[in-house]
């Protein structure tokens, strides 16, 4: 079984076993157990050298009760139906979680970003949002920046859609999606929001464990959008970066990695690799790696039994979506290893999300102090509710989140009933 059915296979068997728990209805269980819609897309492109190529393109949408499905679109040449429905349940379990008025959703298309031209990228993006149609809008379906893709994708789909729509309609759907560059209607401080949403979790839970951050240290695995905000705000508070892992390599520092010019290393060349010609260092080095806190921040099932048993840390901060299986999460209660999970650690991208589309609608735009309050006013609730709920229930912090979202979930079809 390759990884991403055992992702698809892992999220299912929590959601089970905390439907179980909770003694969710059953009603509830069977709608959330399967996505709403899922849309397959094959469209074709022509390329640089004047080929035409066929790409398949994913769009799930697990739940609408709470709102519009949201959530990012992937570029990887990995993505496989299975994998985006997992993610998009993920979506529906974290907005849920955050107390958010939006759905689940998530898409992909299955292709290596990296090996293809500016100009072919925006192909590729302007036919899968066009294949998409109308199963996309800012009152049905919000796509955003995830793996591979980024604010420039966002405004190549928003223009995409706006030019599908009548002359005197356009201005009004920007909120197509979010993630979109402030020029073109994003909001401050998204490009930072969910690596500064993982460390304002972090902050909490530091605070909870009396763990002083400044002076420690942390590795991240992933130094893209989510990793290297993280680490910017983890050193903003005095933290010590000493190992990164990435898809070009492992880079260990015991002096400390300096973050920015980390960030605009991997800018300029694609990854880690050769940076300040630190020698490539094994992935299982990175994970043996003694810190006090990982964030993983690249893909699922990054730490398997094997990796759990090398991890000496305090804490996983789950930067990226399903990183840790269920049989390493047990290895890490027994040695005493926090998690904060990713339905919590990484909301803060859905959440500043939500306030982007706030300003599309409104035409109100606010300062970044304010996305920034919002935000961690959010977050934080998020956490302490959670971590009440796991003390009050006597569950891990993981069964927690799950259940105070389906709850809710669960609440909003009781009142409402199910049609007809
Ligand atoms: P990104 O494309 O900006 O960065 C991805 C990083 O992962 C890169 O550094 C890449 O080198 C690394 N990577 C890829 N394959 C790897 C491998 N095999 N081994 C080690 N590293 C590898 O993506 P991102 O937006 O930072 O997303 C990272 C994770 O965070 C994903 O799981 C995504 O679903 C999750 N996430 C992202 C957001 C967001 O706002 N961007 C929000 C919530 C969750």
């Amino acid at each position: 079984m390759s990884n991403k059915d055992i992702f698809l296979k892992n999220v299912m068997k929590k959601f089970n076993e905390v439907c179980d728990t909770i003694n969710l209805d059953p009603s509830v269980k069977t709608i959330l157990s399967q996505p709403k819609n899922e849309i397959i897309v094959n469209f074709p492109v022509q390329l640089d050298n004047g080929e035409y190529k066929l790409f398949k393109g994913y769009r799930i949408q697990h739940n609408n009760i709470l709102g519009p499905y949201k959530g990012g679109i992937r570029y990887h040449e990995d993505v496989k139906l299975d994998e985006v429905k997992a993610l998009a349940m993920l979506m529906t379990i974290k907005c849920s979680l955050a107390g958010l008025p939006l759905g689940g959703g998530k898409g992909g298309i299955k292709f290596n970003p990296h090996e293809y031209s500016a100009g072919e990228l925006k192909r590729i993006t302007r036919r899968f949002t066009h294949s998409l149609g109308n199963n996309i809008g800012p009152d049905y379906d919000i796509p955003a920046p995830d793996m591979g893709t980024n604010a420039q994708t966002m405004v190549w789909v928003m223009d995409t859609y706006m030019n599908t729509r009548e002359q005197n309609q356009r201005h009004n759907v920007r909120g197509v999606v979010t993630g979109k560059s402030v020029e073109c209607g994003g909001t401050l401080g998204r490009n930072s929001a969910t690596g500064t949403g993982v460390v304002m979790c972090v902050e909490e839970w530091a605070h909870e464990n009396e763990f002083e951050l400044h002076g420690a240290t942390f590795s991240i695995q992933g130094f893209g959008n989510v990793g290297s905000w993280a680490a910017i705000r983890l050193a903003e508070n005095g933290s010590k970066l000493t190992a990164v892992n990435d898809h070009t390599g492992t880079i260990i520092e015991e002096k400390g990695i300096d973050v920015f010019a980390l960030k605009e290393y991997v800018a300029e060349n694609g990854g880690i690799a050769g940076f300040n010609s630190l020698e490539n260092k094994s992935r299982d080095d990175f994970f043996a790696h003694p810190v006090d806190i990982i964030i993983p921040a690249a893909l699922e099932n990054q730490i398997t039994e094997h990796e759990a048993e090398l991890l000496q840390t305090k804490l996983v901060a789950e930067g990226a979506n399903g990183p840790t299986t269920p049989e390493a999460e047990k290895i890490l209660e027994s040695k005493n290893i926090d998690i904060v999970p990713d339905v919590l650690a990484n909301s803060g991208g859905v959440i500043v999300s939500y306030f982007e589309w706030i300003q599309n609608k409104t035409g109100n735009y606010w300062v970044e102090e304010r996305v920034h309050e919002e935000l961690k006013r959010i977050i934080t609730t998020a956490y302490k509710e959670v971590s009440s709920y796991s003390s009050k229930h006597d569950t891990d912090i993981i069964t927690a989140c799950f259940a105070k979202s389906l709850t809710s979930l669960a609440a909003v079809y009781s009142q409402r009933g199910i049609f007809p």
